[in-house]
């Protein structure tokens, strides 16, 4: 049994368990928190990716309007250089500009002097005649080529883009220049390409031309105004196309996606909160840990298998080492299947000692159980056979027997010589007795001899067989001794203890001793 302190500590089959199931802990938390980090990388660059394509996708269709609509602005300046003092043809090439596609909110044509010769729509027709003294106008006058305006209040008080071309006569005089304006605070065919917007995941794009104003932004309020330090912005001017993670006026976490629109210096910018783009993320992570928590079951439940099989030779071999007393230990750890070192080792080591100590342990009881002298059974060797007699239910006779007047040897001859005679005495019982006879010195030159299913007559026999022995039998220097026996006998059925038979051996050896010694009394 294994005592308290032992039973309080933790046996090696639970403690690879838990280093098992700790590392298995430990590993899964690692792939989880690896598998978290990839897939929030994928996200962010997945959606950069999306923000950079549909920026550059929206900048190319951008600047295709930009070219379309200088190139219509080339062809009516082409025209209108013919009439430029024909009023009512000059209103007509700008009406027909105006009116054959949604590339402007209204069209012009300035003379050289910024003088307006004609405009359209018709409700601006009383600003001709009057001289245009906006930013966007002496820009154009100063530039003379096919331009793209900065964002500027025009004669009509519109926040307006000038797309312009100029006009050059036959002899290459500059006479002016046509153009073409967008409204951006009302609907213009630039919010018209770029409002509509197909993402719903908070996404948003702005445009910004390339004095950080912004010509396009969901917050109409927003649009003129100029945007300050965004890094990206800042460096608009020397990239094509790209993505940025950066925080957006309000402090919010960005991805965006960009590409300039070369015409026009501008910069299309598409860009979605980070926050958006991680919601997924919890249901990936939830969508992973679902589908390896079965495997990760099926691998504990591997490892406890092998932590059993592991632990089982040693378990054995310590119940073993906890009964080494016990008669069965050495078959049981014979069985152990030690099938690696350490354990094969212990195995060998336990049977080695527990040989040695059996062996040790049947030497002590031989030991215990002899007289030193005679070499035969002692009374505690005698007490044993008699226990185990009774157990097995036999029935037995007893000779007890007294070697005559010893004392007389012991003080004639000395110590030396009695004992002698004691060990000669030993030799004749054996002679006279069969095998399986129990031979056995109670006292100091006191014997006896248990005679196992011998009846009394039988016994008898023998105890008179020995006494003419001895008799017959000289014992130098001291001569002949004699002894007296006492018979008795047990019955295993009979009902008392086999010590009573021998009290009753022992008593019929009292009378053998009154009656004048060697000679046999049977009870
Ligand atoms: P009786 O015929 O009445 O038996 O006479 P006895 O002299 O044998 O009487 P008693 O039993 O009184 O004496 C036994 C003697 O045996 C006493 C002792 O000195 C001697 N003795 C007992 N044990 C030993 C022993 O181991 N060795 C020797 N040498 N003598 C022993
Ligand atoms: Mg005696
Ligand atoms: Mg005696």
């Amino acid at each position: 049994m294994p005592n308290a302190k032992q039973g309080m500590r933790l046996d090696l089959r639970t403690l690879i368990l838990v280093l098992c199931a700790l590392t298995a802990l430990v590993m899964l938390c690692a792939s989880y928190f690896a598998s978290y980090r990839v897939q929030r990388q994928l996200l962010i660059d997945h959606a950069l990716e999306a923000n950079r394509v549909y920026a550059a996708k929206l900048a190319a269709i951008t600047e295709t309007y930009i070219r379309n609509a200088l190139q219509q602005l080339a062809f009516s300046a082409g025209v209108q250089r013919q009439q430029l003092a024909d009023s009512a043809a000059l209103r007509a090439e700008t009406d027909r500009v105006l009116g054959q596609s949604m590339a402007f909110n209204s069209t012009f044509v300035i003379d050289a002097n910024g003088v307006l010769l004609s405009v359209s729509p018709a409700h601006l027709r009383h600003l001709v005649g009057g001289r245009m003294q906006s930013p966007g106008v002496e820009e154009a006058l100063h530039e003379r080529r096919p331009l793209v305006s900065t964002p500027y209040v025009s004669a009509a008080n519109n926040l307006v883009v000038t797309l312009s071309q100029p006009i050059f006569g036959a002899d290459g005089r500059y006479l002016g220049y046509v153009a073409g304006s967008l409204y951006l605070h009302e609907r213009n065919i630039l919010n018209s390409l770029l409002g509509e917007h197909f993402y719903k995941d908070g996404s948003y794009l702005y445009v910004v031309d390339s004095q950080r104003r912004l010509l396009y932004h969901p917050n109409p309020q927003r649009v003129g105004t100029v945007v300050q330090s965004n890094s990206l912005i800042n460096q608009l001017g020397t990239l094509r196309n790209g993505t940025r993670q950066l925080s957006n006026s309000q402090g919010v976490e960005m991805l965006a996606g960009f590409a300039t629109v070369p015409s026009a210096g501008w910069g299309v910018v598409a860009q979605q909160p980070l926050t958006r783009t991680l919601t997924p993320l919890g249901d990936l992570i939830l969508n992973v840990v679902g589908t390896s928590a079965p495997l990760a079951l099926v691998g504990f439940l591997l490892l406890w298998w092998l932590a059993l099989i592991i632990a089982q030779p040693l378990w054995q071999l310590a119940a073993g080492a906890r009964t080494m007393d016990s008669p069965e230990t050495a078959e049981h750890l014979r069985r152990v299947p030690a099938w690696y070192f350490e354990a094969a080792e212990l195995k060998r080591a336990l049977l080695f000692g527990l040989n040695l100590l059996q062996e040790r342990i049947g030497r002590l009881n031989r030991d215990a159980q002899t007289d030193p002298l005679t070499g035969l059974v002692n009374r505690r060797g005698l007490e044993f056979s008699l226990a185990l007699l009774q157990a097995e239910g036999r029935s037995f006779s007893a000779i007890v027997l007294d070697i005559d007047h010893f004392k007389r040897v012991n003080d004639n001859h000395g110590h030396e010589v009695g004992d002698q005679v004691l060990r000669r005495l030993a030799e004749l019982m054996r002679s006279c007795c069969r095998e399986g006879d129990l031979l056995c010195r109670t006292g100091g030159e006191e014997f006896l001899m248990l005679l196992p299913g011998a009846g009394l007559e039988v016994a008898a026999n023998v105890a008179e067989r020995l006494r003419l022995t001895v008799q017959d039998t000289p014992v130098e220097p001291v001569g002949a001794v004699t002894v007296s026996l006492g018979v008795a006998r047990w019955d295993a059925k009979g009902g008392n203890e086999p010590a009573d038979a021998l009290g009753a051996a022992d008593r019929a050896l009292y009378q053998a001793k009154q009656q004048g010694r060697n000679r046999v009394v049977h009870a």
